[in-house]
């Protein structure tokens, strides 16, 4: 692949070491750009001038509010790409569309409709042309932008139908995306600079309404692909977009940091996950990988900087066509991070790692069903079957797959099965840790990282066990199948177990002094309106 990106998708690039790091990180893994990836960045450094004038004086406040972080922001990032461009380095930025800055409600009042912004709004076009004229003068360093056009993660968004005026109503998606994507490649093409236009859809229909517009775009530019639809779900099979475009350049995105796979808090390297889809990249012509290493809605947290950057490695590796076992990869990373260590240390090591995935998936999904909320116990047990069978859907991209969320209690009993399974693989890796008899550096890492797994697959057996029942009473209910005695007993046991769980959880915590993302990712709270949820919901239909 010839463009090799590692992207911060977070607050990182604020911070002139990290920065300088992933600079020489991505010279020695053979990547040649830095991608910068947050959805209103382009506000923190750009009016846009054409109208919001910087130079205007003040009328009781400034045009911008934060005028001087406004300035400082924009000579950070002209530093940054100064640091970039000395290490031979191309700067992409990574953003959302359509985003904007508040203030300019003061120069239009007539962007809402009803309490929304109207996203068809013939203004926005104006506005693209300001914002992007500003980009490509004051930054002419910058290689191209990567955009989610029309993203729901933008500001006002037609794929949402929130504005109901007549013209939102008359406009279709794919010429509302071109609305978008138009006036944005013509300033950045006139400065030489390049497009890429992001694939993040939600559903099918949404795809296929961007993939629509992107068709009427001009040739050079690139269609960046996510590895799998929607978002980053190891369990889903690769997105078919990977295989149907021919027409342009194309790349992919990986996540490395894991938000679907448990943030390298849980270390999980995706040895057979990122070999298999990158040589079938590579073999359907892709062009480029856009490597993540952070997601935006936790700070301080990046692969660079746990075990989850052998999938950085095994990415960039994976990106230039080498094949590097996992033996290979783990060893690259003991030596970068100067560890001593044994050849059974080394055994030891891999081993665990290679059953990571194994484990990590049967407690994060169901039959390769989302459950987890970005890996994260789902705020309610109605958020958890809402996640599986519409926001994360995997029957979305195959209908196929749409039965399986059928509940019978036979099938209840193969997916507890399955987290049992994970919980009881995990339970073996614990007892073998504990007894071996050695101190180094490896096993010590092993003994920390396995008992904090154990407890992470146990809170995701427990919760899961309270979703499986649930979901298989509700739809019992509607159907008025009598389910066995036994399941109300089951279901009991249950929740009172996921209770004691969580209280020890919460116990644990208090105690200990691990990082904020370690409480995020546990949330006993959560399992306190799941307990709730399920007594006054769920345990009241089964008793009907
Ligand atoms: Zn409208």
């Amino acid at each position: 692949m010839n463009f090799r990106g590692l992207e911060f998708h977070g607050k990182s690039f604020w911070f002139h070491d990290k920065v300088e790091y992933a600079l020489d990180l991505i010279r020695d893994y053979d990547m040649n750009a830095f991608i910068l990836h947050e959805s209103d960045f382009m506000t923190d450094f750009i009016y846009p001038s054409g109208i919001l004038d910087p130079y205007a004086p003040w009328d009781g406040a400034p045009v911008r509010r934060g005028e001087n972080a406004l300035q400082n922001n924009i000579y950070y990032f002209k530093d940054l790409l100064k640091r970039a461009s000395r290490k031979n380095v191309d700067v992409w930025l990574n953003i959302k569309e359509l985003t904007f800055p508040d203030e300019i409600l003061g120069v239009r009042k007539d962007l809402m409709n009803d309490g929304v912004y109207c996203p068809t709004h013939p203004f926005w076009t104006e506005m693209l042309r300001a914002k992007y004229k500003d980009l490509c003068n004051w930054y002419p360093e910058i290689k191209g932008i990567i955009v989610s056009a029309g993203s729901p993660e933008g500001k006002t968004t037609l794929s949402q139908r929130k504005c109901k005026c007549q013209r939102c109503l008359e406009t279709n998606i794919t010429d509302w995306y071109l609305m978008i994507l138009k006036p944005i490649y013509e300033e950045l093409s006139s400065k030489g600079m390049k497009l890429a236009v992001r694939e993040f859809s939600y559903t099918k229909d949404h795809q296929d309404a961007i993939t629509s517009a992107i068709d009427q775009m001009p040739p050079d530019v690139i269609y960046c692909i996510k590895i799998t639809a929607h978002d980053f779900y190891p369990t889903f099979p690769d997105n078919s977009l990977i295989e149907t475009i021919n027409s342009r350049p194309k790349w992919i995105e990986y996540d490395t940091m894991g938000q679907y796979y448990g943030w390298g808090l849980v270390p999980c390297p995706m040895f057979n996950d990122i070999e298999e889809r990158f040589a079938g990249s590579i073999n359907n012509n892709v062009d480029g990988a856009v490597l993540s290493v952070e997601w935006e809605r936790v700070n301080n947290w990046n692969s660079i900087y746990n075990p989850n950057r052998i999938n950085l490695y095994l990415t960039a590796m994976g990106a230039v066509g080498k094949r590097i076992s996992p033996k290979e990869a783990v060893i690259n990373w003991l030596e970068e991070e100067k560890i001593i260590y044994s050849s059974q240390d080394l055994a030891l090591l891999v081993d665990y790692f290679l059953d990571c995935w194994n484990i990590i998936k049967g407690a994060l999904y169901i039959n390769d069903f989302v459950l987890a909320d970005s890996s994260m116990i789902p705020m309610s047990i109605e958020r958890a079957w809402w996640s599986m069978a519409d926001k994360h859907s995997l029957a979305e991209w195959f209908p196929h797959r749409k039965t399986d969320l059928e509940m019978d209690e036979s099938k209840a009993a193969a997916y507890i099965k399955e987290k049992k399974d994970s919980l009881e693989k995990i339970q073996y890796w614990k007892t073998r840790i504990d007894s071996t008899l050695s101190f180094s550096w490896v096993v010590d890492f092993l003994r920390k990282t396995v008992f904090i797994t154990e407890r992470y697959v146990d809170l995701h057996y427990h919760y899961g066990k309270v979703a499986i029942l649930a979901g298989l009473i509700e739809q019992s209910t509607e159907k008025n199948i009598k389910l066995s005695k036994n399941i109300t007993t089951e279901f009991n046991e249950a929740i009172q177990e996921l209770e004691d769980f969580a209280k020890m959880i919460e116990q644990w915590l208090q105690v200990s002094d691990l990082p904020h993302q370690v409480y995020l990712l546990f949330n006993p709270e959560r399992c306190g309106f799941w307990v709730k949820g399920a007594r006054e919901k769920y345990l009241k239909l089964i008793q009907a």
